[in-house]
Protein backbone atom coordinates (compact mmCIF):
# COMPACT_ATOMS: atom_id res chain seq x y z
CA UNK A 1 0.00 0.00 0.00
CA UNK A 2 1.20 3.87 -0.85
CA UNK A 3 1.09 6.25 1.58
CA UNK A 4 -1.41 8.78 0.83
CA UNK A 5 -0.51 12.13 0.84
CA UNK A 6 -2.43 15.42 1.17
CA UNK A 7 -1.50 17.79 -1.79
CA UNK A 8 -2.80 21.27 -2.49
CA UNK A 9 -3.30 22.12 -6.80
CA UNK A 10 -3.54 25.72 -7.56
CA UNK A 11 -5.96 26.77 -10.54
CA UNK A 12 -5.66 29.61 -12.92
CA UNK A 13 -7.23 30.74 -16.43
CA UNK A 14 -7.58 33.71 -18.29
CA UNK A 15 -9.01 32.20 -21.68
CA UNK A 16 -11.55 30.26 -23.30
CA UNK A 17 -14.06 30.51 -21.12
CA UNK A 18 -12.02 30.80 -18.00
CA UNK A 19 -15.30 29.37 -15.51
CA UNK A 20 -15.37 26.38 -18.18
CA UNK A 21 -11.58 25.79 -18.15
CA UNK A 22 -11.12 25.88 -13.64
CA UNK A 23 -14.77 23.67 -13.58
CA UNK A 24 -13.48 21.11 -16.21
CA UNK A 25 -10.44 20.62 -14.78
CA UNK A 26 -11.53 19.93 -11.33
CA UNK A 27 -13.45 17.08 -13.16
CA UNK A 28 -10.10 16.25 -14.80
CA UNK A 29 -7.61 16.50 -11.12
CA UNK A 30 -10.74 13.76 -9.62
CA UNK A 31 -9.70 11.26 -12.67
CA UNK A 32 -5.82 11.22 -11.79
CA UNK A 33 -4.76 7.61 -11.28
CA UNK A 34 -4.61 6.86 -7.65
CA UNK A 35 -5.63 10.22 -6.92
CA UNK A 36 -8.72 11.68 -5.07
CA UNK A 37 -10.45 15.29 -5.04
CA UNK A 38 -11.17 16.02 -1.48
CA UNK A 39 -12.00 19.60 -1.45
CA UNK A 40 -12.07 21.95 -4.30
CA UNK A 41 -12.11 25.68 -3.31
CA UNK A 42 -15.05 28.62 -4.36
CA UNK A 43 -13.92 29.92 -7.31
CA UNK A 44 -12.42 33.93 -7.60
CA UNK A 45 -11.75 36.33 -9.95
CA UNK A 46 -8.36 38.36 -9.80
CA UNK A 47 -6.60 41.08 -11.59
CA UNK A 48 -3.69 39.58 -13.93
CA UNK A 49 -0.18 39.72 -13.10
CA UNK A 50 2.00 40.84 -15.38
CA UNK A 51 2.06 42.72 -18.76
CA UNK A 52 -1.27 44.58 -18.59
CA UNK A 53 -4.23 44.07 -21.07
CA UNK A 54 -4.46 40.79 -20.04
CA UNK A 55 -8.38 39.50 -19.43
CA UNK A 56 -8.69 38.69 -15.38
CA UNK A 57 -8.14 35.35 -14.21
CA UNK A 58 -10.13 32.74 -12.64
CA UNK A 59 -8.40 31.25 -9.84
CA UNK A 60 -8.99 28.22 -7.12
CA UNK A 61 -7.46 26.08 -5.34
CA UNK A 62 -8.11 21.77 -4.94
CA UNK A 63 -7.03 19.63 -2.67
CA UNK A 64 -6.10 16.11 -3.70
CA UNK A 65 -5.38 12.92 -1.82
CA UNK A 66 -2.70 11.32 -3.65
CA UNK A 67 -0.88 7.71 -3.73
CA UNK A 68 1.53 9.57 -6.77
CA UNK A 69 5.19 10.78 -5.83
CA UNK A 70 5.27 14.28 -6.33
CA UNK A 71 7.24 14.18 -9.73
CA UNK A 72 4.30 12.29 -11.14
CA UNK A 73 1.59 13.91 -9.60
CA UNK A 74 3.23 16.62 -12.02
CA UNK A 75 3.19 15.14 -14.70
CA UNK A 76 -0.54 14.61 -14.12
CA UNK A 77 -1.20 18.24 -13.96
CA UNK A 78 1.08 18.87 -17.04
CA UNK A 79 -0.87 16.25 -19.31
CA UNK A 80 -4.28 18.05 -18.12
CA UNK A 81 -2.42 21.18 -19.17
CA UNK A 82 -1.39 19.86 -22.58
CA UNK A 83 -4.63 18.82 -23.25
CA UNK A 84 -6.39 22.42 -22.33
CA UNK A 85 -3.43 24.06 -23.98
CA UNK A 86 -4.08 22.10 -27.10
CA UNK A 87 -7.14 24.32 -27.73
CA UNK A 88 -5.01 27.34 -26.90
CA UNK A 89 -2.48 26.41 -29.92
CA UNK A 90 -5.30 26.25 -32.10
CA UNK A 91 -6.07 29.87 -31.42
CA UNK A 92 -2.19 30.78 -31.02
CA UNK A 93 -3.58 32.48 -27.74
CA UNK A 94 -1.93 32.64 -24.12
CA UNK A 95 -2.57 29.79 -21.98
CA UNK A 96 -5.79 28.20 -20.78
CA UNK A 97 -5.16 26.37 -17.48
CA UNK A 98 -2.52 26.83 -15.09
CA UNK A 99 -1.92 23.90 -12.33
CA UNK A 100 0.85 24.51 -10.12
CA UNK A 101 1.67 22.09 -7.26
CA UNK A 102 1.28 24.10 -4.13
CA UNK A 103 2.03 21.85 -1.32
CA UNK A 104 2.67 17.96 -1.48
CA UNK A 105 2.56 17.16 1.89
CA UNK A 106 5.06 19.04 4.52
CA UNK A 107 7.51 17.98 1.93
CA UNK A 108 10.13 20.33 0.96
CA UNK A 109 11.36 19.53 -2.96
CA UNK A 110 13.93 21.87 -4.89
CA UNK A 111 14.46 20.04 -8.23
CA UNK A 112 15.69 21.13 -11.99
CA UNK A 113 11.44 20.90 -12.22
CA UNK A 114 9.85 21.16 -9.01
CA UNK A 115 9.78 23.49 -6.52
CA UNK A 116 7.48 22.71 -3.73
CA UNK A 117 6.02 24.67 -1.50
CA UNK A 118 5.34 26.55 -4.89
CA UNK A 119 7.92 29.50 -4.79
CA UNK A 120 5.23 32.13 -4.95
CA UNK A 121 2.45 30.69 -2.94
CA UNK A 122 3.49 33.01 0.26
CA UNK A 123 2.59 35.92 -1.46
CA UNK A 124 -0.16 35.31 -3.88
CA UNK A 125 -3.53 36.61 -2.41
CA UNK A 126 -5.34 34.69 -5.36
CA UNK A 127 -3.50 31.29 -4.29
CA UNK A 128 -3.65 32.29 -0.40
CA UNK A 129 -7.72 33.09 0.33
CA UNK A 130 -8.85 29.97 -1.69
CA UNK A 131 -6.49 27.76 0.32
CA UNK A 132 -7.88 29.14 3.53
CA UNK A 133 -11.32 28.47 2.22
CA UNK A 134 -10.46 24.62 2.32
CA UNK A 135 -7.18 24.51 4.83
CA UNK A 136 -7.81 27.59 7.43
CA UNK A 137 -5.34 25.29 9.74
CA UNK A 138 -2.69 24.84 7.44
CA UNK A 139 0.52 25.43 7.87
CA UNK A 140 2.78 26.09 4.93
CA UNK A 141 6.17 24.52 5.25
CA UNK A 142 9.30 26.80 5.38
CA UNK A 143 6.82 29.74 6.00
CA UNK A 144 4.33 29.07 8.63
CA UNK A 145 0.57 29.66 9.58
CA UNK A 146 -1.46 30.40 6.38
CA UNK A 147 -3.31 32.59 8.84
CA UNK A 148 0.18 34.89 9.45
CA UNK A 149 0.50 34.59 5.24
CA UNK A 150 -2.86 35.89 4.95
CA UNK A 151 -2.52 38.72 7.30
CA UNK A 152 0.29 40.03 5.29
CA UNK A 153 -1.45 39.66 2.08
CA UNK A 154 -4.81 41.93 1.45
CA UNK A 155 -6.81 40.49 -1.11
CA UNK A 156 -6.18 43.46 -3.52
CA UNK A 157 -7.39 42.81 -6.97
CA UNK A 158 -9.12 39.50 -5.81
CA UNK A 159 -12.85 38.90 -5.60
CA UNK A 160 -14.66 35.54 -4.64
CA UNK A 161 -17.27 34.41 -7.14
CA UNK A 162 -19.90 33.17 -4.19
CA UNK A 163 -22.38 32.03 -6.98
CA UNK A 164 -20.26 29.58 -8.60
CA UNK A 165 -20.91 25.94 -8.50
P1 LIG B 1 4.62 30.77 -11.67
O1 LIG B 1 5.53 29.66 -11.25
O2 LIG B 1 5.14 32.13 -11.33
O3 LIG B 1 3.21 30.59 -11.19
P2 LIG B 1 3.85 29.78 -14.26
O4 LIG B 1 2.86 28.95 -13.52
O5 LIG B 1 3.34 30.66 -15.34
O6 LIG B 1 4.65 30.73 -13.25
P3 LIG B 1 4.75 27.67 -15.88
O7 LIG B 1 5.18 28.12 -17.23
O8 LIG B 1 3.36 27.09 -15.75
O9 LIG B 1 4.97 28.83 -14.84
O10 LIG B 1 5.74 26.53 -15.35
C1 LIG B 1 7.11 26.57 -15.62
C2 LIG B 1 7.79 25.37 -14.94
O11 LIG B 1 7.70 25.45 -13.53
C3 LIG B 1 7.21 24.01 -15.24
O12 LIG B 1 7.76 23.48 -16.40
C4 LIG B 1 7.61 23.17 -14.01
O13 LIG B 1 8.63 22.25 -14.28
C5 LIG B 1 8.13 24.20 -13.04
N1 LIG B 1 7.67 24.05 -11.66
C6 LIG B 1 8.50 24.13 -10.59
N2 LIG B 1 7.82 23.97 -9.45
C7 LIG B 1 6.53 23.78 -9.80
C8 LIG B 1 5.35 23.55 -9.04
N3 LIG B 1 5.38 23.51 -7.68
N4 LIG B 1 4.18 23.40 -9.70
C9 LIG B 1 4.14 23.46 -11.07
N5 LIG B 1 5.24 23.66 -11.85
C10 LIG B 1 6.42 23.82 -11.22
CA1 LIG C 1 1.35 29.65 -11.93
CA1 LIG D 1 2.46 26.69 -13.66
Amino acid sequence: MSQLVTAYIGLGSNLDDPVGQVSDAFVELAAIADTELTARSPLYRSDPIGPPGQPDYINAVARLSTALAAEALLDALQAIEQAHRRQRDVHWGPRTLDLDLLLYGELEIDSARLQVPHPHLAVRAFVLYPLADIASDLSVPGHGALSTLLAACPAVGLERLDHEH
